[in-house]
């Protein structure tokens, strides 16, 4: 068959020209002042980050995965612990408590893709340690219910909001949630920057002298080295356009808010578009559908050149490296078979989101 031409990408990732040239003018001076390790952009971003998560400190790190892997070792988990994870995100969630050396324990999800709160007690053991959520989809999870579990069995609460920067549940930004959350600021990120990026961020002094003594080969002076770890500081390039981005970023959430509510007005039965309610402030970091015959609409959509993903097709407890740890997670099996991202960012045209609604309808009539 010939390849059809994208008419409606996924994501795309080219700089508009207006912000190529603001970023270029952060860069030269990034370039003049010449502090390209640590320079005085990395704590001008922390500072901003951590007030925009209502947080007192944030660190930043080389990704969202050294993000949650420091962050854990931080709180002082490792071997002999457990921790209580959600089956349903990217693996690199799950991979940060297995190279902390813990054990992570998959609980189930409810409709709205979060880790669900009520399947976590049954789970908990003497060796239990956290509970490691993911606001997946930019749809924060159920903050309250998941303290409430945390403080009934004084487990420590971990947020991975790497989807969700500018989210809200009950009026609490994403970030803000728990003893300590960990957010990616990769370019696909709604907060990205032009490579990879990370931030942690936490409430708590001592914490945070850890993070900045794992982020640098464990050296708490920058020579002494008490407890091996790796080089996961920020680059002051990526702080400096993050910094500019944070300005942006706001805009950027409107108007995926806005394609958001044109997908569900438009989109027809038998699509579920995603879960809302007063509680919660999406941004829509995917648009995720759930549907009957998904794999059939996703190669019809493919045929109307419009690019759409999973995210993601293998639960982690199914991943080859998690054999170990595998697990039943009943409704995250159902859902997973259900789920599709539709094209979603702040570049996408009015009339893109208008063809793939239709093409959608068009599929199930
Ligand atoms: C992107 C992502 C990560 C990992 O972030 P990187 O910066 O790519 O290392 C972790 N968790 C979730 C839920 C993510 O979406």
């Amino acid at each position: 068959m010939p390849e059809v031409p994208v008419t409606v990408p996924f994501l795309d990732l080219r700089v508009p020209a207006e912000e190529q040239a603001e970023l270029l003018a952060v860069v030269t001076r990034v370039l003049n002042h010449g502090r390209l390790v640590m320079g005085p952009e990395v704590s001008a971003f922390e500072e901003r980050v951590a007030r925009a998560c209502n947080r007192v400190h944030a660190v930043g790190v080389g990704s969202g995965t050294d993000a949650l892997w420091l962050g854990l070792r931080a709180l002082g988990i490792g071997p002999g612990d457990e921790v209580i994870t959600t089956p349903l995100s990217w693996v690199a969630s799950s991979n940060a408590i297995v190279l902390t050396g813990a054990e992570p324990v998959f609980a189930d999800i409810g409709d709205d893709l979060n880790l669900d709160p009520a399947s976590i007690p049954a789970l908990i053991t003497s060796r239990t340690r956290a509970i490691l959520f993911v606001d997946f989809t930019g749809h924060m999870a159920d903050a309250a219910a998941l303290e409430a579990v945390a403080a009934n069995h004084g487990l420590l609460l971990v947020e991975d909001g790497s989807q969700a920067f500018g989210a809200r549940v009950d009026g609490r930004p994403c970030g803000s949630v728990g003893d300590l959350s960990g957010i990616s600021h990769n370019p696909m990120k709604v907060l990205g920057a032009l490579g990879e990026a990370g931030s942690v961020l936490t409430n708590d002094g001592e914490v945070r002298e850890r993070l900045t003594t794992l982020r640098y080969a464990g050296t708490p002076d920058r020579q002494t080295c008490i407890e091996p770890s790796l080089n996961g500081r920020l680059d002051t390039l990526q702080a400096a356009v993050l910094l500019a981005r944070l300005d942006r970023v706001s805009d950027a959430v409107t108007a995926r808010r806005a394609h958001a509510i044109r997908y569900d007005a438009g989109l027809r039965e038998p699509v579920a578009t995603p879960m809302r309610s007063p509680r919660f402030d999406d941004v829509f970091y995917t648009y995720t559908v759930q549907c009957p015959r998904r794999d059939e609409l996703r190669s019809h959509l493919a045929e109307s050149g419009i690019e759409t993903k999973i995210q993601h097709p293998q639960l982690i407890p199914q991943q080859p490296a998690f054999t170990d740890f595998r697990r039943r997670c009943p409704r995250a099996e159902h859902l997973v078979t259900r789920i599709l991202s539709l094209p979603m960012s702040e570049r996408l045209s009015t009339d893109q989101v208008d063809t793939v609604i239709d093409a959608v309808n068009t599929f199930y009539r």
